[in-house]
């Protein structure tokens, strides 16, 4: 059985852990001693070293003995800011919240910690179950980093759930978008204003008009862009010789994704050849995107596992990346399940001990299923 003092127990220790991204020492340092305490064979990379990080990701093999090829279950150890001091606690609503300072850590510690509490209680109930491999990852929270560390032959999954995204116990997310961020780094000719324009070049004007030349906000059902930062120029007096614009694009079709963000791209080299300017843009692949079809065994699964804990299931997309997404292009069909989490990324985070306790149950059912 669950045992919701101790998972409570547990929510709480670790949510006091600070865990901000690429500093998870500490945080990797707990999990591997609990990990270890269930008899797992624990592993780290060298994400740390390659991230200017203090820790690697934690992979954890569990032997079992139910047939059947390992199955992943992950979830992330760092946490996004504000999250120095969290003082986490349970209200009398049933909630977990911080003081108000802080975010609660939740993202991704209920993943954590009902991934830890299944393995626990089925080990202490002598209920037999599936080999295991536990990832859990560092800067999840930093465009995917820790995942995209790891090497693909350290998964020895091919199915796998990834315990990281808001919503009551039932909800997953079986697909998610792709990302292209674009930089683009207009240069002009600087020239006094008044006195002597005609020598200028306005990179700024340059950037305004590639960004007037591009669409933005929700192009189809499947595809957004947006233009999220700008900066450049300085007097009014001077012509700017300098301007750089930051964008992100995303779709679920990973042709399409890749035909804006190389059509912005174009856009910033007319804009900068019609007024004389020249342009540096760099496209770069923040996450791929990943999709899972309703009816695969994983999806199934889950499905059943649901059906017999009596949560309705709800599939939806995601608008964001996840660690499954660069599972998925390592071969693993991924699912990402809820965690009761809600308000996530803000200091009004909370999170339901009861919901807790069912997504710690959802994980212990699955990973007993065929
Ligand atoms: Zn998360």
């Amino acid at each position: 059985m669950i045992d919701r003092d101790r998972l409570q127990r547990e929510f709480l220790t670790l949510a006091t852990i600070d865990s901000p991204s690429f500093r998870e020492r500490p945080m990797a340092d707990a999990l591997t001693a609990r990990l270890r305490a269930l008899g797992a064979a624990v592993r780290e990379d060298a994400a740390g070293a390659a991230l200017q990080g203090d820790a690697g990701n934690l992979f954890a093999d569990l032997p079992g003995t139910l047939p059947g090829e390992p199955l992943l279950f992950s979830a992330h150890m760092d946490t996004v800011g504000p999250c120095l001091g969290k003082k986490p606690r349970l209200a009398d609503d049933g909630r977990f919240r911080s003081d108000g300072t802080t975010v609660l850590g939740s993202d991704d510690l209920a993943g954590v910690c009902a991934i830890l509490e299944a393995v626990r209680s089925l080990d202490e109930d002598g209920v037999p179950r599936r080999t295991l491999q536990v990832i859990f990852s560092v800067g999840e929270e930093r465009n995917l980093a820790g995942a995209k560390q790891v090497d693909p032959a350290a998964i020895r999954a091919c199915e796998g759930y990834v315990l990281d995204t808001s919503g009551p116990p039932g909800h997953a997310v079986n697909t998610a978008p792709g990302n292209r961020r674009i930089v683009a780094v207009f240069h002009g000719r600087a020239a006094h204003a008044g006195i002597a324009p005609e020598k200028g070049v306005n990179a700024v004007a340059a950037a305004a008009d590639a960004i007037a030349a591009c669409r933005w906000g929700r192009l189809d059902a499947r595809t957004t862009a947006n233009v999220g930062r700008i900066e450049g120029g300085g007097a009014t007096n001077i012509v700017p010789d300098a301007c750089r614009f930051e964008a992100e694009c995303r779709s679920f079709d990973v042709d399409a994704l890749d035909a804006l963000a190389a059509s912005i791209a174009d856009r910033c080299r007319e804009a900068a050849a019609r007024r004389g300017a020249t342009v540096e843009v760099s496209v770069t692949a923040a996450y791929e995107t990943f999709h899972l079809d309703r009816k695969h065994p994983v999806v199934r699964r889950f499905a059943d596992a649901c059906a017999a804990l009596g949560l309705p299931v709800t599939l939806s997309p995601g608008g964001g990346g996840s660690d499954a997404n660069v599972y998925a292009r390592h071969g693993v069909a991924c699912l990402v399940l809820a965690c009761g989490m809600t308000d996530v990324h803000s200091v009004h985070e909370s999170l339901s001990l009861d919901e807790l306790v069912r997504v710690a149950e959802l994980a212990r059912d699955l990973m007993t299923r065929a």
